[in-house]
């Protein structure tokens, strides 16, 4: 049976020393590392992301600026909405809850956040920042992801990991994380040919594309670190719905040699980076 992953213990661990941070630099500055979750619309996975966010910074004393938005927001109200919380003394942290409804242009929204308060790491500066490895605010998932392998120990260098699906958001950052860690990366899509044997390659197999039951144990090889990344609500005929990754845990669990689960895999450590990158923002504004 494979090890587990336990994302929500490491991410209780984490937080539990944010908060002392917090705490100690809250008494130091006069005032709390303040984030803003910025929600438009009703989409109801991402209202349940934005209310997770903000009990995360409620536990850990951030200060939140959260604002929830009709699905008829303008792209320019919203441009504004950020260019206030830019030039707000009391935030340190910007993040806009993806996907926008259709007609919003989140690219242009992105670009429009202050790169120091890039709290999701998805402006241009920080995206660049990566692929440059220079210091920066790296993308929540990815960096989620690259810290629950580091707190295990597990090796990357010259590894062949495999990362399925090749979004900004998580996998092409999450590819250029494990490149700089000295993995050797391969990135599958949805236009892959022979998805399976190109999985079974890998040391390390990361599945981000949002489909159930995508990996089944003879697309692992035996031995591998399978991390789910995916998040997909099914809904049973009794009215019932629970949460499950990309990967049919019940039979890759026994080959694999690690396996992060879904829920309390990578979902907590998300909600964690978020207020790490929070906290170094306002350290960074403080030089601290
Ligand atoms: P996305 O829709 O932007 O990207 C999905 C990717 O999967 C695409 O690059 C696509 O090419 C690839 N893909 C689609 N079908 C495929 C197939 N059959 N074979 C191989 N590749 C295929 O999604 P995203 O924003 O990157 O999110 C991916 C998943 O991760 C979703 O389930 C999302 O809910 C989840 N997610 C989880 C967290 C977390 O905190 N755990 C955070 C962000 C996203």
């Amino acid at each position: 049976m494979a090890g587990l992953l336990d994302g929500k213990a490491l991410a209780t661990q984490m937080q539990a020393d944010l908060t002392q941070q917090v705490e100690h630099l809250t008494s130091k500055i006069g005032r709390p590392p303040g984030l803003a979750v910025l929600m438009v619309g009703d989409n109801p996975a991402s209202a349940a992301y934005v209310r997770g966010k903000n009990k995360a910074c409620d536990r850990v004393g951030i200060a939140s600026f959260g604002q929830h938005l009709p699905s008829d927001t303008s792209q320019e109200q919203l441009a504004q909405i950020i260019h206030s919380l830019n030039t707000h003394d009391g935030v340190d942290g910007i993040l806009i809850q993806l996907p926008l409804p259709s007609g919003l242009d989140s690219a242009a929204l992105l670009q429009q956040i202050l790169p120091e308060k890039d709290a999701d790491g998805l402006h241009p500066f920080n995206l660049g920042a990566l692929l440059r490895e220079e210091a920066g605010l790296r993308s929540c998932t990815p960096a989620g992801v690259m810290q629950i392998l580091k707190a295990y120990d597990i090796e990357l260098t010259g590894k062949h990991a495999v990362v399925i699906g090749r979004s900004i958001l998580v996998g092409k950052p999450l590819s250029l994380m494990l490149l700089a860690e000295n993995a050797t990366v391969t990135i599958a899509h949805s236009r892959t040919q022979d998805l399976a044997a190109i999985a079974r390659s890998a040391d390390i197999l990361v599945a981000a594309v949002g489909r159930p039951g995508l990996i089944m144990a003879d697309m692992v090889k035996p031995g591998a670190v399978v991390i789910d990344v995916g998040i997909n609500r099914i809904d049973s005929a009794t009215g019932n719905s629970k949460l499950v990754g990309d990967v049919d845990f019940a039979s890759v669990e026994p080959i694999a040699e690690w396996i992060t689960p879904v829920p309390g895999g990578i979902g907590p450590m998300t909600v964690t980076m978020l207020l790490h990158n929070t906290v170094c923002s306002y350290r960074q504004r403080f030089n601290l």
